[in-house]
C-alpha cells in the first residue's frame, strides 16, 4: 500500500519532499492533484504531487499532508514530463518550474495576498467559515493566509480560499487587465454610383435645391483633394458646417456609403465562419512540401519573406490538425500577439480559438486552463506567448512558433531560463506532434539545425500578389553631414521621400532603437555627465518630463540646471532617442499627425492598443518608435520606413549584435508597401559599406548566414558550441570579484580553456549589484548532461563556502 508522496512546491529546493498520506487519501490521490502541506515551522503551500510510493525518507521524518484540494489531476502526465525536462536542461529546481507553469490563482500559500472580489455576490451561497473571511473583507482590504487562519482558527485553511475563489467571493492579488475595445470611427465615402462624372453632375444639379447637403458633397471634394485620406464623417461634419443629420440623410439616400476602417477587429459575435483562402502557387508547393517534410521530420523550419502569406499556410496545417481531434498550440512573441491576428483565427475557427496572455487576469487564465485540461471545444487552438507552453494539453498535434527568432521566446528572469521555441520542440516530442517555425529571418541556429538535416526545411520566396519588395536605399550621413545636407538627424534623401509620402496620402514609420530624448547628458565645461546612483550608466534625458531618467532601475530626478560638479550651464546632449526623432518629425512635418511608440508610451493602460489603433484609422500620419513596431503587423498604408540609424544596433557588444540588427530591419522593413505598391526604406548610417547593410538591402540571408557562421566556428559561438552563463552578484564589490575568481578557477580545472572570465559586464553595477560572468563553452562532442553535473558540483561546494554564501549565482543555459 504507497503511503508517501513526493510533492513539488513553488519554492526553489533542489529535492522533492516527501510527506506520508492514509490509506483513505491513497486511494484518492494521483499523481497532478494539489495538496496543502506543511513546510517548515509555519508555513504552508500548495503542492503538486509528482511520486506516490511507500519509500519512506531516510533523513526526516514525512510529515503528514494537510488535505488534498482536486477532485482530480490539475497537471498531467505529459506536463510533469516536461517539468522534469524543463529543470534538467535548464538547471533550476522543479518548484521554479511549478511556479511559472501554474496560474498564481492555483498556488496558494503563506504569501498569497487575498482582496475581496469586485462583484457583489449572494452571500447565501456561503457556508459558515466561508462567510467569515468574506465578511473580514468587508472591513480590511486584503488579507494573508494567517491571517485567514487566525480567524477560522485554524491551520488548514486553503480549502476555504479555494472555494472561496470558486464562488468568485475572493481574488487573488494580481494585475487586472481589461481587453481593449477600439473605439470605432465613421468614414464616409460618395457612392460608387456617382464616381463618374456625368452622374456626378446630375448628383450637383439634382442637390441644388437641398443647399446644405450640396455643401456636404463639395466639402467631401475639396477634402480628399488635399488629404487623399479617408474623410471622417466628423471633419466632414466641422467642415461643411452641416449637422450629423443632414449626413446621415445623405447616407439614408445612398448618396454617401459609411464605413469603418478595421471593423474587423470586433471581437468574434458567433456568427458563420469564414472559409479559408485558397493559397496561391508558392503557397501550395511549400504546404506539400511542409507535409511531406512530416513524414520524415519532427520539425520543419518555414523561411518565408515578410507577408509571404506564411499565416495562412498556417491555417490549413491548422484544419487538418484539428479534422483529426488533436489540439494546436500556435505561438508568437507576447508583443506580435495583436487583435489583428487573434481576429484572423477567429475569423476562421470561431469559438475554438483559446488567448492565453500574461496580461490577462488570473481568473481568465484559469478559465483558459480548464479548457485545455478538459479538451473543451471552446480551447482547440491556442494562440499564445511563451508561457502557453505549460497548459495543460491533453492531445497535441501540432505546435507553431511563428516569428521563431525573436528573443522573447528566452525568458531571462526569473528561472526557469527557458526557451519557449526550443521547449516547444520538446512538448511536441512528448504529444508525438509536429513543430512548425516560421520567420522571415530565421535565428542561426534554426537554419543551421536546417542544414544540419535536423529540421525538415521549406521556403517562399515571394510576397503575396506579387507585392515586390521593398526598396531599400542606404544613406551615408558621414557624406551627408559634411555636405551640409542634414537637419538634425535627418537627411534630405529621407525628408524628400517623406514628403512625397505623406503628399501622396501614405504613413511613414521611422525606427530608433532607443527610447528618451538623448542617453548622455554631458557638460560643456567639465566633462561631466550624470549618473546613475544605483547603477553604472549614464542617465537619459527625457525632454518631455524634464527629467534624467535611468533605464536599468527606474531612477528619476529633475534635470539639473547647471553641472554637478562645476556649475556650468552648458549641458549638452549626445546621442538621440525616440523623443528627440518625434520633436524633430513635429518641426519638419508640422502640418501631420506625429506619434511616438516606445516603452514610454504604451506603458499605460491599453498604451499599445491605442496606438496601433490609430494608426490602422489613419489617425497618424509618422509614427516614431523602437522594436516594437517591428512585431509582425500588417499596416495597409504604411509606404515608408526610415532606420535613423544602423550603427548604434550594429556595435552593441554582443556576439548576436549582427544576426539580430539584419533580423531587425528586414521585420521593420518588412512593415513598408503591404498593398500594391512598392514600399520604400532608407537606412540612414555612418558606415554603408558595411556587410550586413548591403545584406539587409539585397534580402540576402544566405550571405548573412555564411558570414556569420563564420565568426561563430572562430569565436566557438552557438550555435556551433552551446553555452551556459554563470552570473554572480553582490553588493560588495570585492566578494564578488573574489568569489568569481573562485568559481572560474575550479571551472577551469574541469573544462580548461573553454571557460571565459570572471568579466564585468558593460554595466557592471545594476540596483546597487556588482555583477560578474563567467560563461563555458560546450563543444558539440562534449556530453552536456555530464557537462552540467560538473556545474552542479562546482555550484554546490561553492555554496559551501562561507564567505560565498550571500553571493547570488545565476545559471543561464543557452543564454543569448
Ligand atoms: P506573413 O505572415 O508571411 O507576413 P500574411 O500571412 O500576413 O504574411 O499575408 C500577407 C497578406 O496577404 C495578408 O493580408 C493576407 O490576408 C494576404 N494573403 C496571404 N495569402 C493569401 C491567400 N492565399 N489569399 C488571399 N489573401 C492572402
Ligand atoms: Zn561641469
Ligand atoms: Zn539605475
Amino acid at each position: 500500500m504507497p503511503n508517501f508522496i513526493d510533492v513539488i512546491i513553488p519554492v526553489p529546493l533542489q529535492k522533492l519532499f516527501t510527506y506520508s498520506i492514509t490509506i483513505a487519501e491513497s486511494e484518492f490521490l494521483q499523481p497532478g492533484m494539489r495538496v496543502s502541506v506543511p513546510f517548515g515551522k509555519s508555513k504552508i503551500y500548495t503542492g503538486i504531487v509528482a511520486k506516490i510510493h511507500n519509500s519512506p525518507p531516510t533523513t526526516y521524518e514525512a510529515k503528514e499532508i494537510h488535505q488534498i484540494l482536486d477532485e482530480g489531476p490539475i497537471v498531467n502526465e505529459k506536463q510533469l514530463q516536461l517539468w522534469q525536462w524543463i529543470a534538467n536542461y535548464y538547471m533550476c529546481t522543479l518548484g521554479d518550474v511549478m511556479r511559472a507553469a501554474l496560474p498564481n490563482a492555483f498556488i496558494l500559500e503563506s504569501e498569497t495576498v487575498i482582496t475581496k472580489h469586485s462583484k457583489i455576490i449572494d452571500e447565501s451561497i456561503l457556508k459558515d467559515d466561508e462567510f467569515l473571511v468574506y465578511e473580514a473583507l468587508q472591513h480590511q482590504s486584503s488579507l494573508k493566509i494567517h491571517d485567514i487562519s487566525n480567524i477560522l482558527d485554524k491551520k488548514n485553511v486553503l480549502p476555504v480560499i479555494k472555494r472561496l475563489i470558486e464562488k468568485e467571493a475572493i481574488s487573488v492579488e494580481e494585475e487586472v487587465y481589461e481587453k481593449y475595445k477600439p473605439k470605432l470611427v465613421r468614414y464616409v465615402k460618395l457612392h460608387t454610383n456617382f464616381t463618374s462624372e456625368s452622374s456626378l453632375q446630375k448628383l450637383l444639379e439634382d442637390l441644388s435645391r437641398a443647399p446644405k447637403q450640396h455643401q456636404v458633397i463639395l466639402t467631401l471634394f475639396s477634402i480628399s483633394a488635399t488629404t487623399k485620406k479617408p474623410v471622417k464623417v466628423a471633419d466632414l461634419s466641422k467642415e461643411s458646417d452641416a449637422s450629423p443629420a443632414i449626413i446621415k440623410s445623405l447616407i439614408d439616400k445612398g448618396i454617401l456609403e459609411e464605413y469603418f476602417i478595421q471593423t474587423d477587429r470586433v471581437q468574434y459575435s458567433g456568427d458563420e465562419n469564414e472559409d479559408s483562402k485558397n493559397l496561391n502557387e508558392y503557397q501550395n508547393i511549400a504546404l506539400t512540401e511542409i507535409k511531406e517534410s512530416f513524414k520524415e521530420q519532427s520539425v520543419v523550419l518555414l523561411h518565408g519573406v515578410t507577408s509571404s502569406g506564411k499565416t495562412e499556410v498556417y491555417v490549413k496545417l491548422i484544419e487538418d490538425v484539428l479534422n483529426k481531434g488533436q489540439q494546436v498550440l500556435y505561438l508568437l512573441p507576447e508583443i506580435a500577439l495583436t487583435a489583428q491576428l487573434i481576429t484572423r483565427l477567429q475569423n476562421y475557427f470561431g469559438e475554438q480559438v483559446a488567448v492565453f496572455h500574461s496580461k490577462y487576469s488570473s481568473h481568465e487564465r484559469v478559465e483558459v486552463w480548464n479548457n485545455v485540461l478538459n479538451n473543451s471545444a471552446k480551447a482547440q487552438i491556442v494562440l499564445g506567448a511563451r508561457s502557453s507552453i505549460f497548459l495543460p494539453f491533453h492531445s497535441l498535434g501540432l505546435i507553431i512558433v511563428d516569428e521563431e527568432h525573436e528573443q522573447s521566446f528566452k525568458q531571462f528572469d526569473p528561472a526557469p531560463r527557458y526557451h519557449a521555441r526550443d521547449t516547444a520542440v520538446v512538448l511536441a516530442h512528448i504529444h508525438e506532434a509536429k513543430t512548425l517555425l516560421g520567420s522571415a529571418t530565421p535565428s542561426l541556429e534554426s537554419f543551421f539545425n536546417a542544414k544540419q538535416n535536423k529540421y525538415g526545411f521549406v521556403e517562399i520566396t515571394k510576397r503575396f500578389n506579387d507585392v515586390l519588395m521593398p526598396d531599400i536605399e542606404l544613406v551615408d550621413i558621414k557624406d551627408k553631414l559634411k555636405k551640409k545636407q542634414m537637419k538634425g538627424h535627418f537627411s534630405d534623401r529621407l525628408i524628400e521621400e517623406m514628403t512625397e509620402a505623406l503628399r501622396d496620402g501614405h504613413q511613414i514609420i521611422l525606427f530608433q532603437n532607443r527610447r528618451g530624448f538623448s542617453p548622455i547628458v554631458e557638460c560643456h565645461t567639465c566633462g561631466h555627465s550624470p549618473q546613475c546612483p544605483n547603477c553604472d550608466v549614464s542617465l537619459t534625458y527625457h525632454q518631455y518630463r524634464d527629467q534624467l531618467r535611468c533605464h536599468y532601475c527606474g531612477f528619476v530626478e529633475v534635470m539639473p540646471k547647471t553641472c554637478k560638479a562645476c556649475g556650468s550651464p552648458e549641458l549638452d546632449n549626445k546621442g538621440f532617442g525616440t523623443e528627440q526623432i518625434e520633436a524633430e518629425v513635429t518641426l519638419l512635418f508640422p502640418d501631420y499627425k506625429v506619434a511616438r511608440m516606445d516603452l514610454d508610451t504604451t506603458r499605460g493602460k491599453y498604451g499599445y492598443e491605442k496606438i496601433i489603433t490609430a494608426l490602422e484609422q489613419q489617425e497618424i500620419d509618422i509614427l516614431v518608435g523602437t522594436q516594437m513596431l517591428t512585431k509582425g503587423l500588417d499596416f495597409r498604408n504604411v509606404k515608408l520606413v526610415g532606420i535613423m540609424n544602423a550603427d548604434n544596433m550594429l556595435n552593441f557588444p554582443d556576439f548576436r549584435a549582427h544576426e539580430r540588427s539584419f533580423q531587425l530591419m528586414l521585420q521593420v522593413s518588412g512593415r513598408a508597401g503591404r498593398t500594391e505598391e512598392r514600399g520604400k526604406v532608407l537606412i540612414q548610417t555612418y558606415n554603408p559599406h558595411h556587410n550586413i547593410l548591403q545584406q539587409v538591402s539585397t534580402n540576402n540571408y544566405i550571405d548573412m548566414y555564411n558570414e556569420q557562421m563564420n565568426d561563430r566556428y572562430n569565436y566557438k559561438y552557438p550555435p556551433v558550441y552551446k553555452q551556459i552563463k554563470i552570473t554572480l552578484k553582490h553588493k560588495d564589490f570585492s566578494r564578488v570579484d573574489t568569489a568569481s575568481v573562485w568559481y572560474a578557477k575550479s571551472l577551469r580545472n574541469v573544462f580548461g580553456d573553454n571557460v571565459l572570465g570572471p568579466e564585468s559586464p558593460p554595466i557592471a553595477r545594476i540596483r546597487n549589484q556588482f555583477y560578474k560572468n563567467i560563461l563555458v563553452k560546450i563543444p558539440k562532442k562534449q556530453s552536456l548532461s555530464k557537462t552540467k553535473e560538473a556545474i552542479i558540483k562546482i555550484n554546490n561546494s561553492f555554496l559551501n563556502v562561507k564567505d560565498f554564501r550571500s553571493v547570488k549565482v545565476i545559471l543561464n543555459v543557452d543564454n543569448f
